[in-house]
């Protein structure tokens, strides 16, 4: 038997090791893994640090605070106290430019873009990083971002502070104003920047309606308690309907700012509005908004269309709308006002409690929304009146509204977007409104 041991003649370590070539290989060896596993515990110990010194916050893109954070980012900081220079004063910045333009112009908005910053509030220095993440939302295709916050454990309070500050200057942004969202593929999206709130005097309705829904939601804003106590879906439906430019849009805007809310716009006639995205626009609807249905007749019209021809194309019907309207209501109050120039392509089915609660008539002009109109428009001028009942007389005999006492149908009505186009046309001059009257008369009158 051979001895093990005879086989150093095969490994001559001992050679091996009198190599100064080969031990100092070792040596290194040695000292790179040494120099490895330092720096594995280096990034432990600094991620040890990091969970037990340093905090973050992220913030994503679908939370609704995103944008408030963004535009509490951009604010200039007094004293420079904000970034130092060396720091980074936020220098790289995105254009955010409004899709819908408002009427007096593109508008656009400065953010931060992406990267990490520096910035300094109260004495906290707290990195703040924009990325872009690799997923997507499937329905807009915009890429996911999220905004995280770091600062020194013992500043973590910062962040209540910071929030409270971005929320406060997106209300104080959005105070007197009423913010208007639209259904952009399957998500909500602001329609321009908000609106400033119309005064819920300048909408005129005939005598008592304003009154009369403004009571009825109030009411129902009231009464969260009554529906909880008795399981009740704590919401509110209004179908608001008669011809085109009698203020309906106007009113819900108006009644909108006048509790405070948004309004969130779908337009059942939409191309592309489907009884899917329907239903999900609708558990997704932003806070504090009113829903606004609009040309809600669209749902009957296509379930006829479709019955025709058997076939139901990218378009809601009749049955998405009732069970969109259905649809869980989320611990929020929920108000829905539908309109309709079309009340006979409705169905009985709609006007049922929890979808329609209250239907309204908004009709053509009648002779008491002239004449408060004109008040509105030539009060100060119009002193005694006599322009006003001029004008009114004027009316009555083209047939346009009725006499005083209200008997007789006026054979000719216009609408109130007509008597405003006719003030607008002559600002100041009430003899031109009067000579102009004639004018009211639609060209083309369909009864
Ligand atoms: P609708 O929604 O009934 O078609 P809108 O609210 O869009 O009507 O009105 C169109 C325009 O006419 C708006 O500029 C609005 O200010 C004006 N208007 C129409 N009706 C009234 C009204 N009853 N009171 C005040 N303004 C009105």
């Amino acid at each position: 038997m051979s001895d093990p041991t005879s086989t150093t003649s095969f490994l001559p370590l001992d050679a091996l090791f009198n190599n100064p070539l080969f031990a100092g290989g070792i040596g290194l060896a040695g000292l790179g893994a040494a120099a490895a596993v330092a720096r594995r515990s280096a990034i432990r110990g600094a991620s040890l640090i990091k969970r037990r010194l340093l905090v973050d916050v992220e913030v994503s893109k679908l939370d609704s605070s995103y944008e408030w954070i963004l535009a509490w980012l951009t604010l200039p900081r007094p004293s420079g106290g904000f970034i130092a220079d060396k720091l980074g004063r936020i220098h790289q910045m995105s254009v955010k430019t409004a899709e819908r333009p408002s009427k007096d112009g593109t508008s656009f908005l400065l953010q931060p873009g992406y990267g990490r910053y520096i910035i300094r509030h109260k004495n906290a220095y707290i990195s703040v990083n924009r990325e872009k993440q690799s997923t997507a939302n499937h329905n807009t295709g915009e890429p996911h971002e999220i905004l995280t916050f770091t600062t020194l454990y013992a500043y973590r309070h910062v962040f209540e502070d910071i929030f409270r500050e971005a929320q406060l200057l997106a209300r104080s942004a959005q105070e007197g104003k009423t913010v208007m969202y639209t259904s952009k593929v399957a998500e909500w999206e602001r329609f321009g920047p908000p609106r400033k709130k119309r005064p819920i005097e300048s909408v005129i309705l005939d005598k008592g309606i304003k009154e009369r829904i403004l009571a009825d939601v109030d009411d129902f804003l009231a009464r969260q308690q009554w529906y909880v106590d008795r399981g009740i879906p704590y919401r509110r439906g209004y179908l608001l309907y008669g011809p085109p430019g009698s203020g309906k849009s106007s009113f819900i805007q108006a009644l909108a700012g006048h509790f405070d809310f948004g309004v969130s716009i779908i337009n059942l006639n939409e191309r592309g509005m489907t009884d899917d995205r329907l239903a999900h626009l609708l558990t997704k609807l932003p806070p504090r908004t009113i829903l606004l249905l609009e040309d809600a007749d669209a749902a009957f019209t296509n379930r006829r269309k479709a019955g025709a021809d058997g076939f139901q194309g990218m378009t809601v019907t009749f049955s998405g709308l009732l069970n969109a309207l259905d649809g869980v209501a989320a611990g929020e109050e929920r108000i829905a006002f539908l309109t309709t120039n079309h009340i006979d392509r409705l169905d009985e089915a709609l006007i049922r409690p929890g979808r329609v609660d209250m239907t309204v008539r908004i009709g053509e002009a009648t002779r008491y929304q002239a004449a408060e109109m004109w008040d509105r428009f030539y009060g100060d001028i119009d002193h005694d009146g006599k322009g006003r009942d001029r004008f009114l007389d004027r009316l009555e005999e083209l047939g346009i509204v009725t006499d005083a006492s209200g008997a007789v149908k006026p054979k000719l009505p216009t609408s109130t977007a007509a008597i405003q186009g006719l003030f607008l046309f002559n600002k100041d001059n009430m003899d031109g409104a009067v000579e102009m009257a004639e004018g009211l008369i639609p060209r083309i009158y369909e009864p």
